[in-house]
């Protein structure tokens, strides 16, 4: 396990290569994103709005997929700003915070638009989280399934021409891609998502019909319907802190009792309440998580010294996502024994090994 000599990102991150410089890809794709000549980005986006605003003739000209994070709110201003009618679509969260439900209907109040939420019902999306932890260590693999394949079935019920999703994940956070796209009509192989399908988890207690939003429709049709997915971060310089300073313009509000544990920031993910410990996860198979996440975008940004960040991650990075840890429990229906036996089956050998009956990262962040 090797640590980036520019930002605290490790090579057991997958899809980070580290160059003969100690240099990680994803700090070279910084280096890309500076080069890039955002003002011609910004024509190119202006020109697929225009040409859908001459064209379309159903009602809405684009959904942004929205949680009513930071980001999401962020889409759905600069779509506004662009003058497209939008139809936001939010994928329900089953446990959502109190933050989180504030912040949502304050994005459909104060940025004035239309939404619709699709919720699943809890006997499907249960029993398929808790495979995906089982199996996977993922929990949230049934999640983000869910959110690429619901978003694009409402775009070919209601007929709406573009989806506009936020940043490609495995561009900005340094994954298995370095390459800034802006077609994203394949989202649903992303790094979250891998090489699996809904049709990997079917069995006898789901079928297919339980599944409707799961399954992302089939590309000829998305073709013959003429619908196209971007990301947004192709074509707008993505920064966190940039839509979170906006966001809190329109009623956003971070995190109250502050960051969660192993967080730096209180604006990261505070929706629902079952994404920490799927993060966390990370930590287990990989030897990093939030704060090596939050930290990174930090240095990439241009907001901290790596030598800050080591000493971040080191004070943060060993403490359980404790808050949520017993709705996690009782949402999959799992003991604290099912829960640590998994956990166990997850954990990386090669990085972790054990003294005086604790668990440490055998390779220390300096
Ligand atoms: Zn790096």
């Amino acid at each position: 396990m090797k640590y980036c000599t520019r930002c605290v990102m490790p090579d057991t991150k997958p899809g980070v290569l580290m160059d003969t410089d100690g240099v990680c890809s994803a700090c070279r794709s910084v280096e890309r994103k500076k080069e890039i000549d955002w003002n011609s980005r910004r024509t190119e986006l202006e020109q697929i709005c225009e040409e859908i605003k001459r064209t379309n003739t159903s009602c809405y000209d684009c959904i942004v997929p929205v949680s009513g994070g930071k980001d999401s709110q962020y889409q759905v201003w600069m779509m506004k700003q662009m003058g497209m009618n939008v139809l936001s679509v939010c994928l329900a969260a089953h446990l959502p915070t109190e933050e989180g439900i504030a912040n949502y209907n304050s994005m459909i109040t104060n940025l004035e638009v239309d939404n619709i939420k699709v919720n699943l019902k809890p006997s499907t999306y249960r029993k398929l989280r808790r495979k995906a932890f089982v199996k996977q260590g993922e929990p949230n693999w049934a999640e983000h399934c869910a959110v690429f394949a619901s978003v694009v079935n409402v775009a070919v019920i209601y007929d709406v021409p573009l989806i506009v999703w936020g940043e490609d994940i495995s561009v900005e956070f340094g994954g298995r891609s370095t390459i800034r796209k802006a077609d994203a009509l394949d989202i649903n192989k992303n790094d979250l998502i891998k090489d699996k399908t809904i049709f990997d988890w079917l069995d006898d207690e789901i079928t297919e019909k339980d599944v409707f939003f799961f399954k992302y429709p089939r590309e000829e049709l998305l073709q013959e319907r003429k619908i196209k997915s971007i990301y947004l971060g192709y074509y707008d310089n993505w920064d966190g802190k940039k839509h979170y300073d906006l966001a809190e313009k329109y009623g956003f509000e971070g995190r109250k009792e502050g960051p969660l544990s192993g967080n730096y920031i209180n604006y990261d993910n505070i929706d629902e309440k079952l994404c920490e410990i799927n993060i966390w996860m990370k930590y287990i198979k990989f030897g990093f998580w939030r704060p090596t996440d939050q930290c990174c975008y930090q240095i990439w940004n241009g907001r901290m010294t790596r030598q800050k960040a080591v000493k971040i991650v080191n004070e943060l990075q060993g403490q359980f996502p404790k808050e949520y840890y017993q709705d996690f429990l009782d949402y999959h229906m799992l003991t604290e024994k099912e829960f640590w036996e998994t956990v166990e089956r997850f954990r990386n050998h090669n990085i972790w090994e054990k003294s005086n009956d604790t668990w440490r990262i055998k390779y220390p962040l300096i």
